[in-house]
């Protein structure tokens, strides 16, 4: 491998080292926003922040574990719910 051809390996490493870093923080920024009440899922789903039946996120089981106030759900690919809302998808725990 000659000077040069080492060089441009080192360069083309260092912004695929990048992109893929890049990405990878995007991704979990991606995973970690709230779902919005105007989302089509959520409309769908008739997601709301204050459940108004007895069930709630918090017993749910597609709700992530913890005792945050707002967790990753399943049904909405890990996006953050309210542990007190509620939609059309609620399936008790077990
Ligand atoms: S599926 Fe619905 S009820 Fe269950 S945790 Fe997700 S948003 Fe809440």
């Amino acid at each position: 491998m000659s000077q040069l051809d080492r060089r441009q390996f080192l360069k083309l490493s260092g912004a695929g080292l990048i992109g893929v870093t890049m990405g990878s923080v995007s991704l979990k920024a991606f995973a970690a926003d709230p779902v919005s009440l105007t989302d089509p899922v959520a409309v769908a789903m008739k997601y709301v922040e204050k459940s108004a039946v007895a069930d709630k996120c918090d017993t749910c089981m597609h709700m992530g574990a913890g005792t945050e106030q707002h967790r990753s759900c399943a049904i909405f690919g890990g996006k953050l719910v309210n542990k007190d809302g509620w939609c059309s998808g609620y399936m008790k725990k077990p």
